[in-house]
């Protein structure tokens, strides 16, 4: 088994991103903006935003937090939005999610300017996905995109794993993670299958896959006999189970004898998602200054 490290090449990023964000301030005197919102105090989403806080201090961009309290209104949110999407000093927005109180957050998400959208949710940016025909078109054009997928990107192209012409197997196809990462692998010129929960003989397909990217939401659903000789697994799963440690939707003890190389969790998938969210705002912060 090889361990593909997230958390190193995630480090790795973030030093060229830093380095980046110090030549676009020289050029431009500027440097990128993040506006975070949170709605509520859910402790879980608090420790996300503040690590998205600390991740833009490390790499110079100036972040802007936006804290609502739990009973704000879908107006209330929107109207903070839009006030962000005015804001020259804003580049990107991250609105957190879930919201509070089952609220569902199609509209707000909505109503951030496409080109401020960071997380890649927009209508606009998740269909732009789909029209784009290769890799390159994603890159030149400055495409943001969901930023869990794009990590999964970043992981496979630093670990050197070639994409062109294989076999990937997505299991999951969510608006947040499934259904971009399998038109991230199409770009890249897979051959993509995306499996659900109605999926029938999972395991024979699966175990065609030269590439296989688990997005259930499930700990420990992928077991050895889902897992062909030879493949590379990325477990994107973050499940907190009793024992209060997290665990992928691969089960990583019963596997770790196998030819393969495999994200572990935590420490795979993870630390790419807020590295992304960096590297969109800097993506954004181009875009508004035709760099
Ligand atoms: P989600 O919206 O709940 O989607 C889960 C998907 O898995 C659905 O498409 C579902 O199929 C499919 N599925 C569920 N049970 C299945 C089964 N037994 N066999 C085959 N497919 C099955 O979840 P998500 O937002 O995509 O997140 C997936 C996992 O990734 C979660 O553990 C989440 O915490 C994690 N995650 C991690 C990061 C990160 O930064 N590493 C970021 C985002 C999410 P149907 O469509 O048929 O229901």
């Amino acid at each position: 088994m090889k361990i593909i490290n997230g958390k190193e090449i995630s480090q790795s990023i973030r030093q060229d991103l830093k380095n980046k964000v110090e030549e676009l301030s020289k050029k431009t005197s500027r440097v990128p903006g993040l506006a975070t919102i949170l709605v509520g105090e859910d402790p879980a989403s608090k420790v996300y935003v503040g690590s998205k806080i600390k991740a833009c201090e490390q790499v110079g961009i100036k972040s802007f937090h936006n804290p609502l309290p739990a009973t704000a209104t879908q107006e209330e949110i929107i109207d903070l939005i839009q006030k962000l999407n005015a804001n020259p000093e804003v580049d990107g927005i991250l609105l957190q999610l879930p919201l509070p109180n089952g609220q569902t957050p199609d509209k707000c998400i909505n109503s951030i300017s496409p080109d401020k959208d960071v997380d890649g949710l927009h209508p606009f940016n998740a269909g732009m996905l789909t029209l784009v025909k290769s890799w390159k078109e994603i890159v030149d054009q400055k495409l943001l995109v969901s930023c869990t997928p794009m990590g999964v990107v970043y992981l496979l192209k630093y670990s050197n794993i070639d994409i062109q012409g294989k076999n990937v197997v997505v299991l999951g196809r969510s608006n947040l993670v499934g259904k971009p990462v399998s038109m991230l692998m199409l770009a890249n010129n897979a051959t993509v299958t995306i499996a659900h929960s109605r999926t029938q003989n999972l395991k024979e397909i699966t175990k065609k896959a030269d590439i296989l990217i688990a997005a259930i939401g499930k700990a420990k659903f992928v077991t050895k006999d889902f897992i062909k000789d030879g493949a590379t697994v990325i477990d994107v799963g973050i499940n907190r189970a009793a024992d209060k440690k997290l665990y992928g939707d691969v089960d990583f003890e019963a596997v770790k004898d196998m030819n393969i190389n495999i994200t572990p969790v935590p420490g795979g998938v993870g630390p790419m998602t807020i590295t992304m969210l960096l590297h969109n705002t800097i993506l954004a912060f181009e875009r508004h200054n035709n760099l």
